[in-house]
């Protein structure tokens, strides 16, 4: 009998949304019971509404939108996200160099299918955003997680990173500012990972989605900019800082020395033609959408919806007596830990099971971020001030008398 299981390869991922969990969350809605979901990335849902800009152009460019558009897209939004390179130090991306697509996450998966033969490598974080895993493994590649250190901010491990490179070794993963960790790498960690790139001959991939929502007055600083002799690819879009996850349009950019990366580009463009291209009407709003791209910033200003919630999350989480975390700088989420001796936590997604069952709150385990330890758990921090206070308190009330059997 043939076997038709190929995403068998996928058994054991579990993260936003899919898994036991989240199903388990579905199971108990579909019977009324009301549950706080704390598991996604999803703005709207939480009264982060688009710019009304952004939907009036919806409207208007619906009907210029009607056909397809040319596979890497539509030459005026290349051409504002070239302008957008430009800014951020980009070096060298022309509109040739640019593909737009049905978000980000389509581009992940196309950028890992083009990369990766069957038992080539490839760096990913751990934590990660679990669809590089997922991309990467189903393209046939082998993923090896570097560490991302708790202890010195959640930067990645320049030295395990180092010691998992080998002759198979394709790629080098980054996400700045980190989902989901939140946390914004400054500009030494950014050149340490230039450096092994250059030295190992890898092709950098830099998940930037979340680079235009950073707080305390950080800026971003692009991967690609600091290494203009290397080949890079950056992945952005406009689903969390224009809040347009539904409209579904992203896109990535190669920087940087495109020499030795030729066969890979063509394969790329191949890859890019074979789904005909992305959404055409959401891909039109870029221009618009590029020149407000500070309009999100008065979110994560004292007194923005995002900064307050962030402080909220962040100081109940750390007068749980033993969960402590670190103060996320970009993105809305936290990683936090917790202390797996004092609650005898051995399976973390048991852990965050028995917290939906008892509280009726769904977070996700750090299992689904492929992080090895079952000693974290990710909250999502879109819900108002009011909804995340007591959602804390209950994360308190359950740790209270919590010890998993
Ligand atoms: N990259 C990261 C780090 C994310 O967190 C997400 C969504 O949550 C994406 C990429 C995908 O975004 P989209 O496909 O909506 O552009």
């Amino acid at each position: 009998m043939k076997q038709f299981n190929k995403a068998a390869k996928l058994d054991h991922v579990t993260y936003e949304v899919r898994g036991p969990v989240v199903a388990e969350a579905a199971r108990m809605t579909a019977q009324g019971i009301n549950v706080l979901k704390l598991n996604i990335g999803n703005p709207a849902p939480f009264g982060f509404h688009a710019p009304e800009e952004l939907v009036e152009e919806m409207q208007r460019v619906l009907q210029k939108g009607e056909g397809y558009s040319e596979s890497k897209g539509v030459l005026a939004s290349r051409e504002a996200i070239v302008d957008y390179c430009k800014l951020k130090g980009i070096p060298n991306v022309t509109v040739d160099d640019v593909y737009t697509g049905n978000g980000a996450s389509e581009l992940i998966s196309m950028a890992m299918t083009g990369l990766l033969d069957k038992g080539d490598e490839i760096l990913i974080p751990a934590p990660d955003y679990p669809l590089w895993t997922a991309s990467a493994t189903l393209a046939g590649g082998v993923v090896q997680h570097y560490r991302c250190d708790e202890a010195n901010h959640w930067y990645p491990d320049l030295n395990d990173i180092e010691s998992k490179i080998n002759e198979r070794t394709k790629g080098l993963v980054i996400i700045n500012p980190n989902n989901p960790t939140g946390v914004l790498y400054p500009k030494e960690v950014l050149e340490g990972i230039a450096d092994i790139a250059r030295r190992h001959g890898l092709i950098l991939f830099a998940d930037e989605i979340y680079d235009r929502l950073v707080y305390d007055g950080k800026t971003h600083i692009s991967l690609a900019s600091i290494c203009p002799d290397l080949f890079c690819v950056t992945f952005n879009g406009l689903s969390k800082s224009h809040r347009i996850a539904g409209f579904r349009v992203g896109w990535m950019c190669l920087s940087g020395d495109k020499s030795y990366a030729k066969g890979y580009i063509d394969g790329l463009n191949m890859l890019s033609s074979m789904r005909l291209c992305a959404n055409v009407p959401a891909q039109l709003l870029i221009p618009a959408a590029l020149k407000m791209a500070h309009e999100v910033d008065t979110l994560l200003q004292p007194g923005g919806r995002l900064y307050e919630q962030r402080e909220v999350v962040v100081n109940a989480l750390n007068r749980i007596d033993g969960v402590s975390a670190v103060r996320p700088e970009g993105a809305f989420y936290i990683f936090p830990k917790i202390d797996t001796k004092k609650f005898n936590i051995t399976n973390d997604t048991q852990f965050v099971l028995d917290f939906l069952h008892e509280q009726h709150v769904l977070m996700i385990a750090g299992s689904g971020f492929n992080w090895p330890e079952p000693d974290h758990f990710r909250v999502v921090y879109l819900p108002d001030v009011d909804t995340l206070t007591s959602s804390m308190d209950k994360l308190e009330t359950f740790l209270k008398t919590y010890r998993q059997k």
